[in-house]
């Protein structure tokens, strides 16, 4: 019962520290997944940060460009700012250095404002030079027909260079609506302004294009109604957005991100560019990854651009950091866990297998000291546990002042049974003797001890009168009829008793009580055996 306690009281604290040492072990493996995590997400701010700087210098160089082509467009501007009668040879002068170092842009122009009864005016001085002038607009993409009647027209009249751009000639600006809104809100402004995305009428792909109008003035008007006056024409720069996206970013460090380029001042957002990577799946695809930046605000227009990483360069800029913190991290930590299981699994074994030898031990010890208070040749107590009973006993008569009755038994002639036997029936009778005299009491309290050789006492405690057990015990040993050939008193083993009774205070002694006990036997063997003296 005690052992079975102990175990469970084991049994309940390995769950709980196995339970302990699992939640630490979810905790360690939890931190590492998470540390590997934080290096991951340490990776990503990385990434970000490279895109946004490598598309910030795309836009920085996109900016510097458009800006160059604007200052270009001034530069035109000065020559008819300082002359009212620029020839088409001045003009050609100018844009075609300024052409020789700018190769991409599609074309420079100059479109003077024509009212519609100056039509015919300027189509013959401008056939001088161009024989088969004439002002035009567009039916369908490459198809140019003559220009219906309107009252004002803004046809392009210089052009350089003339052999990429001869289907322009004579077009007339004003001829779509759209293009008249531009025109007429940089007339008002007096400040370039740029059209949204157009498709050249030069452009044969589908590429697309912007024009920027500078407008020119008579003089230096200042309110709206002397700019609307004074209007001379605009100096047009024809732009287009491929050539000057391919040239800028093609001069830029990094690859591997998909740059879209679009005009937030358009309604619809519209795409103007997109460069294509070869063999990247997720071209244009915005992913988490996607940085938008708007670039500085020119001409009327607002453009931006979309920069997303490829795959290829995501995964350039990964490592096997993160994974392998993570994967470490978790293993180190259950490895540490099945090793502290190991541990703690033997520390209870060992925990157990102590406890089952102090468990043996105690038995053991529990047995010795039994065996060392019985009689080896009887089983009933042995003369030592009869002297420490007989002391209890007597002091707890003394104390509770209750009679107190001893018995002092001999075999009568037993060395002549010896003799007469041998010394194994002699054995065999002691014991018969020693388990009848057990028998003939009845208290649970009595005890029976053999005294030593063929000699047995008995304690009665609170016993007033001894006289009738011992007459049992007598008869007892008479009855059991065992054959005693050479026996002076019988045919058969008899005991002579001597018993004393006594209730015993402070002064009385115990060595008195036992010696009146002795004598009482002696008596008993004096007055003729199998008897009791009292
Ligand atoms: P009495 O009637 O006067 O007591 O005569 P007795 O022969 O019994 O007396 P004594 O004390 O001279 O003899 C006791 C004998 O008991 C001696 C011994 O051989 C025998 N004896 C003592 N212990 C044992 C024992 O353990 N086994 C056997 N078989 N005999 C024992
Ligand atoms: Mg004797
Ligand atoms: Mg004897």
């Amino acid at each position: 019962m005690l052992r079975r306690s102990i175990k469970t009281g084991s049994e309940t604290m390995n769950i709980f520290s196995t339970s302990r040492l699992f939640f630490l072990a979810f905790i360690g493996i939890a931190l590492s997944v998470f540390l590997g995590w934080s290096f991951y997400e340490e990776e990503t701010k990385i990434i970000e940060l490279d895109i946004r700087r490598d598309t910030d210098e795309k836009v920085a160089a996109l900016e510097r460009e458009l800006f160059i082509n604007l200052e270009v467009l001034f530069s035109i501007k000065g020559l008819f700012d300082s002359s009212d009668n620029v020839t088409a040879a001045e003009f050609n002068k100018l844009t075609q250095s300024i052409l020789a170092r700018h190769p991409h842009i599609q074309a420079l122009s100059w479109a003077p404002k024509v009212l519609h009864s100056e039509r015919g005016t300027y189509k013959r001085l401008r056939r001088k030079e161009l024989p088969d002038f004439v002002i035009t607009e567009r039916k369908e993409q490459g198809k140019m027909i003559r220009a219906e009647d309107r009252a004002v027209y803004f046809p392009v009249y210089y052009i350089e260079p003339i052999t990429r751009n001869k289907l322009a000639v004579g077009f007339d600006l004003a001829s779509n609506t759209e293009r008249l809104k531009t025109l007429e809100i940089s007339r008002d402004l007096g400040t370039a302004q740029a059209t949204a995305s157009i498709t050249l009428v030069q452009e044969a792909s589908n590429q697309k294009g912007f024009i920027t109008f500078i407008p020119i003035y008579q003089g230096e008007p200042t309110t709206i109604e002397q700019r609307r006056d004074h209007l001379r024409g605009f100096v047009t720069g024809v732009f287009r957005i491929g050539d000057i996206f391919d040239s800028v970013i093609k001069h830029t460090s990094a690859q591997g991100i998909t740059i879209t380029l679009v005009d937030t001042s358009s309604p619809s957002f519209e795409t103007l560019h997109l460069n294509h990577l070869p063999n990247e799946p997720n071209s244009g695809q915005r992913s988490k990854f996607s940085y938008q930046k708007h670039l500085t605000k020119f001409s009327g227009r607002q453009w931006s651009i979309i920069a997303t990483p490829t795959n290829g360069y995501v995964t350039e800029r990964r490592s096997l950091l993160p994974y392998l913190i993570s994967l470490f991290g978790a293993l180190f930590v259950a490895l540490g866990a099945a090793y502290t299981f190991t541990v703690l699994r033997r520390s209870e074994y060992i925990e157990t297998m102590v406890l089952d030898r102090t468990n043996d031990l105690n038995d053991a010890k529990q047995k010795l000291e039994t065996l060392s208070r019985t009689d080896a040749l009887t089983g009933i107590a042995n003369r030592r546990c009869f002297d420490e009973r007989l002391e209890t006993e007597w002091k707890r008569a003394i104390r509770e002042k209750t009679p107190l009755s001893l018995m002092m038994i001999d075999v009568d002639h037993f060395k002549q049974f010896n003799d007469r036997y041998g010394h194994t029936v002699g054995d065999n009778c002691l014991i018969g003797v020693a388990s009848s005299l057990q028998k003939s009491l009845y208290r649970p309290d009595d005890l029976v001890a053999r005294y030593g050789g063929e000699e047995f006492v008995i304690i009665l405690p609170n016993t007033k009168d001894a006289s009738t057990p011992a007459e049992n015990c007598r008869r007892a040993i008479e009855n059991l009829q065992i054959s005693h050939e050479t026996s002076d008193t019988a045919q058969h083993i008899t005991i002579s008793i001597g018993a004393v009774t006594l209730t015993p205070n402070n002064q009385s002694e115990l060595i008195e009580f036992t010696n009146k006990a002795d004598r009482a036997l002696y008596e008993a063997k004096e007055s003729g055996r199998n008897k009791v003296c009292t």
